[in-house]
């Protein structure tokens, strides 16, 4: 048997990815918001249904931009139990992250937590919808409103979802969502915000390409995030794809959970029936005690059949080299002990269910 990796990333046929490039091959129109851009752009308006959309290069610069153009200063309320690009887009903003703890019971920031980390110095809540699990978004919009702070929710993880039927890009004041070649959809490399503010779209429309307003007026202090036509155009292929992606990829969800559902000691991500999910991840908390082996000992037996997993995420922000000086994560304990306990499991659309299966009896020890 092939290694099974964690994930596997969704690719279109060569076939047609050829045919949706080779106008390129006429126009040499390769980046610079040429006309697969444009397509890209257009669809996705149209998929998350939201009102505005800017696409850059990564998710990251999606997040890292979106935070210099709303103009924020002091500190953020954010949460340790993400990837760390989060953390990190605040920092490189010269924001301070004040970490809150996060809910057991789906991962994301813990909204009543919220308020007693607010100081005058507080300027913006960033949640994260971690593993798919949407936010406490009204708890947060009310706690945001009541004191005058911007949202801008990483919704990295929550390409494509519903919320009672509303697209996850419209709430809060913006969301931030990652294409990497890793994610349910991707564009090779790629991200995008979804914004309610159209200054703000002006402001990362210009960040995005060195803050040109014209060739002879510079107004912003810009970055260079703009996405090339190449990867727009794998975005416009892959999005083709993407309803048939997400039931391959539930297949394998549903057979996990059928499997793995009720075994001692390993706790699954329990899914709300009102959310309309991607099935981007899944994720097993392990307890040592009930389930008798730890999750590294789980990662260990499957590495040694050539099936990788992921301590994901482990470790927390705040338990990272270039931050734990600065924070002690026993203020996030719970955020500490999920990283302690968690590990993800192999999902992408092409695993197929006999794989499942395999790892599921490799875990439950009967193979
Ligand atoms: C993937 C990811 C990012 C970063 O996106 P890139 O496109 O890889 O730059 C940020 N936050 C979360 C939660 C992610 O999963």
């Amino acid at each position: 048997m092939s290694k099974i990796m964690v994930t596997r990333s969704s690719m279109p046929p060569k076939e047609e990815y050829m045919a949706e490039i080779s106008s390129m091959w006429e126009n040499h129109w390769l980046t610079n918001m040429g006309d697969k851009h444009k397509q890209l752009q257009e669809s996705l308006l149209s998929r998350l249904e939201v009102d505005n959309i800017e696409l850059l290069t990564n998710g990251h610069m999606a997040l890292e931009l979106v935070l210099q153009a709303m103009d924020l200063s002091g500190e953020v309320i954010t949460t340790p139990y993400t990837f760390i690009s989060t953390t990190h887009s605040i920092v490189r903003n010269n924001l301070k992250p004040v970490f809150c703890d996060i809910d057991p019971d789906d991962y994301t920031i813990d909204a009543e937590k919220i308020e007693k980390l607010i100081t005058p110095r507080t300027s913006a809540i960033l949640p994260v919808h971690v593993y798919g699990n949407i936010c406490n978004i009204g708890a947060i919009k009310a706690i945001a409103d009541k004191y005058g702070l911007k949202v801008i929710y990483d919704a990295a993880h929550a390409f494509d979802e519903k919320v009672d039927g509303i697209g996850v890009g419209n709430f809060g004041d913006a969301s931030c969502f990652s294409f990497h070649a890793t994610k349910v959809f991707n564009t090779i490399e790629g991200g995008a915000v979804s914004y309610k503010d159209e200054e703000i779209g002006n402001k990362l429309y210009q960040l995005k390409n060195f803050g040109i307003e014209d060739a002879e007026t510079i107004t912003g202090i810009g970055a260079n995030a703009k996405m090339n036509e190449f990867c727009a155009a794998m975005g416009i292929c892959n999005l083709r794809h993407l309803d048939g992606e997400k039931l391959k990829r539930k297949n394998a969800f549903d057979r996990y959970t059928e499997r793995l559902d009720g075994i001692k000691g390993i706790r699954l991500n329990k899914l709300k029936p009102n959310v309309e999910y991607n099935y981007a991840y899944f994720p097993i908390i392990v307890d040592p005690k009930e389930f008798g082996m730890d999750r590294n000992q789980i990662q260990k037996k499957l590495a040694d059949r050539d099936i990788f997993s992921r301590k994901y995420f482990y470790p927390i922000s705040s338990a990272c080299d270039c931050y734990k000086d600065t924070y002690d994560v026993n203020e996030t304990p719970i955020a500490y002990e999920m990283s302690q306990k968690v590990l993800t499991l192999p999902l992408y659309a092409d695993l197929d269910l006999d794989t499942v299966d395999l790892i599921c009896d490799i875990i439950t020890g009967d193979t």
